[in-house]
């Protein structure tokens, strides 16, 4: 039942755009997304936070970062805490990108590390599972995705579950312009509810916030998003695009 819970658009803008490239993108998005009655957040570069932070301010776009480090301090060079991100006001973080774990070594055991890392700073998590092509044509999409999401979330409280959203992507939809079809973006996403209520519970998984990535654009958003369990999107390429990201949002409300 998706009155249950809020549906969520998110931007992924990945490593895009300059200060006041950043600067302008969220002044032409926020006349455009003023009115949803759906969650609006861009996750944007670390060295764009504090500048969306303020250009976004007083209006209804919450700000997210695209990764955090599980220890609170230390020796990790280039590495950014939750804390500090907590700090500067931001409200989000996408954690288990398929970027990151594909080109950054991330494993389910730092995803889980990371989302308790994010979730004690007082952070909201966007939390990404998703297989690989070869994953879906060998047929274990179903048992991979829900390992995934047991291990991301092992020892993750019930109370702590509500600052979760999940984000299925994909791996081979993001980016290519190919899109998973409704059915299997709805597919999977009713499978890791599923999860959710035998690792939880009913409440838990019917409240459960789940988006859908991977090529979602201004032109196939409205399917993919009225399907029963797909409550959400988490955007790539349509996000630098103010117009486009809107039209998404719109079909979101
Ligand atoms: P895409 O990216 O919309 O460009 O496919 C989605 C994502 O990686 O979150």
């Amino acid at each position: 039942n998706k009155s249950l819970r809020k549906a969520v658009i998110a931007g992924n803008w990945k490593m895009n755009k300059t200060r006041p490239e950043a600067k302008a993108l969220i002044e032409e998005l926020k006349p455009l997304v003023a009115n949803a009655s759906c969650d609006v957040v861009a996750c944007v570069p670390f060295t764009n936070l504090e500048t969306v932070l303020d250009a976004a301010k007083g209006s209804n776009i919450k700000v997210g970062a695209q990764n955090c480090h599980f220890e609170k301090s230390g020796a990790f060079t280039g590495e950014i805490s939750a804390d500090m991100l907590k700090e500067m006001g931001v409200e989000y973080v996408v954690i288990g990108h398929s970027e990151r774990r594909q080109y950054f070594g991330e494993t389910d055991i730092t995803v889980n590390k990371r989302t308790k890392a994010a979730l004690a700073a007082g952070l909201k998590v966007i939390l990404c599972v998703g297989e690989m092509l070869e994953d879906r044509e060998n047929g274990i999409t179903e048992e991979l995705v829900a390992l995934q999401t047991k291990i991301a979330l092992k020892d993750v409280s019930k109370e702590d579950l509500k600052n979760v959203i999940i984000a299925y992507e994909p791996v081979w939809a993001i980016g290519t312009g190919k899109t998973a079809t409704s059915e299997q973006a709805n597919e999977v996403c009713a499978v890791i509810r599923s999860v959710i209520a035998k690792v939880y519970d009913k409440t838990a998984a019917d409240g459960m916030t789940i988006q859908y990535g991977g090529s979602m654009n201004a032109g196939n958003a409205a399917e993919l998003l009225a399907q029963p369990d797909v409550d959400g999107g988490l955007i790539g390429g349509a996000s630098l695009k103010a117009p486009d990201f809107a039209v998404i949002v719109d079909a979101a409300t």
